[in-house]
């Protein structure tokens, strides 16, 4: 485990009270005059989610004078960062080439490699490092934070937030979005803002895109990312929790070529339902449009035997039935496969539990290679991955400057996070994202070239 240690603590203020920030405007005795200038801000970030915090946070660090806000229309921010990674929270991933970072997004491959020369996983580490928290890198690669808690991060922005002045309304829901001359105009359940420049950071929520169509944007429509494959089959009925590597194939005949990436090699997990584990995960983030298209009903190709053909391993077979003649099959696990799941490979190819080497043809051996290496499942359904899901789809990507994360239909408005077309294999890039896009668009926001 490596991790990365904390330089000095910057110095900053004691936290006193860090749910609703008061604003600085002078108190006066005019309560109309002081709700209307009370309710102006150079910045509205829409939705206090990861993206929204670290926009906020980001964007009054680089503009000290600046009236930020975040409205919130749940009665708690930062709801997702507090379950993530399994409470956990999988802040990214320690993968330090842009051009290989990229490659981890289904969606938003193209759009991100340029942001990412700007803001991405060293840049994300030293800004958490700066707040006294260490991120540790685990085997797979995912960083989390050394206390490996979700609170060590919210905590975190909610003190960034108390001590820049960043106002935080909770049950404030935006259910309107109106350009007004220079200003946009943001009604709430709770009243209106208004602000020259406003950030959507609302995650996957469809209210919002309705409001975003109603501005133009196009929205890609909405479907699950990062789900696992419910699966029945007697070959992993009995073997919850056996994990292994796998190749993993979708067989989906798609004319247009969609499925050309639908094949994984990692980690696969069996569990009650079916399958899961990186290599499952992978499948579903790439192929969430295709796999949707099909309501889930699909079949896979498993080879357990990641790197050997079905010929391979029948050459292998050939010379064990020479060697180990006499060895019980079933008894002696091969290819360093999980024991219970050879004996059910062993099985599924018609072999008795008392047959040895010996007694099998090359047909009977063939069958054998092939439930090694060319196992057919049924998927019928998707459950749910509880350490991390996200959803594909949101604001149409060619629809925004990605040097800014500005529209490109409306002066402006930006966007940050999920609210976009860009999602993510499990493993921290979804957080990735959210911090490249915020970090971006609060520079960008502080810009002068930024006012109309
Ligand atoms: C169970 C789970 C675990 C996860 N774990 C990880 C992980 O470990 N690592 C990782 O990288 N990713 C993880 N993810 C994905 C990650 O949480 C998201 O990609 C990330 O939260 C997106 O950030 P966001 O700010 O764009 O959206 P959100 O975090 O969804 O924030 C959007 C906010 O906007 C608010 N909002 C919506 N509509 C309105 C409105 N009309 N008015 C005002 N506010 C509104 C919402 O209430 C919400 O608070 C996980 C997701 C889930 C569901």
């Amino acid at each position: 485990m490596l991790l990365f240690r904390t330089p000095q603590k910057l110095n900053r203020k004691p936290i006193t009270d860090n749910r609703e920030t008061e604003n600085r405007e002078p108190k006066t005795k005019n309560r109309k005059l002081r709700t209307e200038k009370m309710n102006t801000f150079d910045i509205i970030i829409i939705g206090g989610g990861a993206a929204g915090f670290f926009a906020a946070i980001n964007a009054a660090e680089m503009n000290p004078g600046a009236k930020i806000i975040i409205l919130e229309r749940g009665k708690e921010v930062l709801t997702k960062v507090r379950i993530s990674g399994g409470g956990r929270c999988n802040v990214t991933h320690a993968e330090f080439i842009p051009n290989e970072l990229v490659k981890n997004y289904p969606r938003g491959e193209k759009e991100l490699r340029g942001p990412f020369h700007s803001f991405m996983t060293g840049d994300t580490i030293a800004w958490f490092e700066e707040r006294g928290i260490e991120l540790k890198i685990e085997e797979d690669g995912r960083m989390f934070p050394v206390s490996d808690s979700s609170e060590t991060i919210i905590n975190c922005f909610l003190q960034e937030t108390s001590r820049l002045g960043i106002k935080v309304l909770q049950n404030h829901s935006v259910q309107q979005l109106i350009k007004e001359n220079n200003n946009w105009k943001i009604s709430t359940n709770q009243g209106d803002f208004s602000a020259e420049k406003i950030l959507v950071a609302t995650g996957s929520n469809p209210k919002i895109w309705k409001l975003l169509e109603k501005l133009g944007h196009n929205i890609e429509s909405a479907v699950p990312s990062l789900f696992t494959f419910n699966i029945k089959d007697k070959r992993i009925q009995d073997l919850p929790g056996v994990a292994t590597n796998a190749e993993i194939k979708v067989m989906l005949d798609f004319k247009s070529g969609g499925s050309k990436k639908l094949e994984s090699q990692g980690p696969l997990l069996i569990t009650h339902w079916g399958m899961s584990g990186p290599g499952i995960l992978k499948l579903s983030a790439w192929g969430a449009r295709e796999l949707n298209s099909v309501n889930y009903k699909f079949r896979i190709r498993v080879n357990w035997l990641p790197g050997y053909t079905a010929e391979d391993i029948l050459e292998e077979l050939l010379e064990l039935k020479l060697t180990h003649a006499k060895q019980q099959i079933f008894k002696y696990t091969q290819f360093e496969l999980p024991k219970r799941l050879w004996r059910n490979l062993v099985l599924a190819a018609g072999i008795g539990e008392n047959e040895i080497w010996a007694d099998l043809n090359k047909h009977r051996l063939k069958g054998l290679s092939e439930q090694l290496c060319k196992a057919i499942f049924e998927v019928n359904g998707k459950s749910t991955f509880k350490e991390e899901f996200v959803t594909a789809g949101g604001v149409v990507l060619k629809e925004v400057n990605f040097k800014t994360f500005e529209s490109k239909l409306h002066k402006n408005l930006y966007f940050a996070g999920e609210v976009l077309n860009i999602d993510a294999i499990t493993g921290g890039f979804n957080f990735q994202n959210a911090w490249t896009g915020g970090f971006i668009a609060a520079k960008a926001m502080n810009s002068p070239n930024a006012a109309p």
